[in-house]
């Protein structure tokens, strides 16, 4: 898509979900953007993420829920455990596609990394740099970042 934004540059600082989401937000609309994630490798936060439509219409606006849904399994409990694998309690989740228009569906972590980051152009993304600081001169802002943490 041709940018319509030409003098917007937005700097991403961090390529966790949100930052990879929002690049491919940036890269929808035609816009300008580097992401800088500090750690040499993504390293997602537990193993598996479920999520339900609060957020699922954002992956379908974006052309991704079909992707997305290759790599889920619909969730239609959710059982709440103590370390010890003792239940605490359940929730039902079988009437979310009715209430929210999306079945709540749970998918391993790495698994959305590899896939959201397929969708980030090659040189978009730097891993082992860490944002530091940025200085603005009138319209310029200079930005400053060190190799990994
Ligand atoms: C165990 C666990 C289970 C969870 N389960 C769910 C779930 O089932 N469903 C759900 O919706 N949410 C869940 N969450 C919450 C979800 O993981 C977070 O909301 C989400 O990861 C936040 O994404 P983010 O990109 O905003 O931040 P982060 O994932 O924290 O990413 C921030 C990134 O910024 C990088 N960074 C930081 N400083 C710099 C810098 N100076 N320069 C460059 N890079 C930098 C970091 O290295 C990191 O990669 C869970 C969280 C945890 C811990």
């Amino acid at each position: 898509m041709a940018s319509e934004t030409p003098n917007l540059h937005v700097l991403i600082v961090g390529g966790g979900i949100g930052g990879l989401m929002l690049g491919i937000m940036l890269e929808r609309a035609g816009i300008d953007y580097q992401i800088l994630e500090r750690s040499p490798e993504h390293r997602p936060l537990g193993s598996a993420i479920s999520l339900n439509g609060t957020v699922l219409r954002l992956f379908e606006q974006l052309g991704l829920l079909e992707e997305l849904y290759k790599i889920s399994k619909f969730a239609g409990r959710l059982h709440v455990m103590k370390e010890d694998l003792e239940t605490q309690g359940h929730l039902d989740l079988e009437h979310f596609e009715e209430r929210y228009g999306y079945n709540s569906i749970v998918f391993g972590r790495p698994d959305l990394f590899k896939m959201l980051v397929s969708h980030i152009p090659e040189g978009k993304l730097l891993m082992d740099l860490a944002y530091s600081n940025c200085r603005q001169q009138v319209r310029l802002v200079h930005w400053r970042a060190h190799l990994g943490f």
